[in-house]
């Protein structure tokens, strides 16, 4: 069972969203607007059991996105586009976790392409 009160590790994030990094923004954004469930208007059916407890913004984000297709894509679309400026849900995550994500896939990024151009710098 995933604890969604436990901070997320942002580090495998940015390494999960690797694949996406060839995936021009607008096909990404094409498939969000046809294949994201809120898009759509579907949201989970089932209430989630709180103990209780009002739900953090981040149990929100991922209950609201649960079951969703593209959430990695989504995801990787709402850091290019609204990146440290980014507000409400997308991507399963609560806006304060996209923007420590935006961090660190930020220098992920940067570091990839220094690791490639180092690369292409060699015979
Ligand atoms: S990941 Fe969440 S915000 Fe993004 S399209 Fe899917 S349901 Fe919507």
């Amino acid at each position: 069972m995933v604890n969604h009160r436990s901070i997320p590790d942002f580090e495998a994030m940015a390494a999960r969203l690797d694949r996406w990094q060839p995936v021009p923004t607008e096909v990404l954004r094409d498939v969000v607007m046809r294949r994201g469930l809120c898009l759509w208007g579907l949201y989970p059916a089932e209430e989630p059991d709180w103990d209780g407890c009002a739900p953090s913004d981040r149990e929100l984000a991922a209950q609201l996105c649960a079951g969703c297709p593209v959430i990695d894509q989504c995801l990787e679309l709402d850091l290019r586009i609204a990146g440290a400026c980014t507000t409400g849900v997308w991507g399963a995550l609560a806006e304060d976790d996209r923007r420590a994500l935006h961090r660190v896939w930020q220098h992920h990024r940067q570091q990839q392409q220094a690791t490639a151009q180092e690369g292409g710098l060699t015979p």
